[in-house]
């Protein structure tokens, strides 16, 4: 199960193809190649990129995760 790179939660819904929702901490998590591109949702519907606050690491998506 994937878990949020931000509240290592994994109250995940999936919402698009590569798309995912962390309904704990609202963020939306794009998934490209083994990356999570993080964003947050600003109240005007606005998307604000927070990839600077997360490492490279906790950024990455290994293949364990995406296996179970
Ligand atoms: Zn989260």
């Amino acid at each position: 199960m994937m878990q949020c790179p931000n509240c290592k939660g994994k109250n995940l819904g999936k919402i698009g193809i590569q798309l995912y929702y962390c309904w704990s901490c609202y963020l939306e998590l794009v998934v490209k190649k083994d990356k999570f591109h993080i964003h947050q949702i600003e109240v005007d519907g606005s998307v604000s990129p927070l990839n600077d606050l997360f490492s490279e690491e906790e950024r990455t998506i290994t293949e364990d995760k995406l296996l179970s």
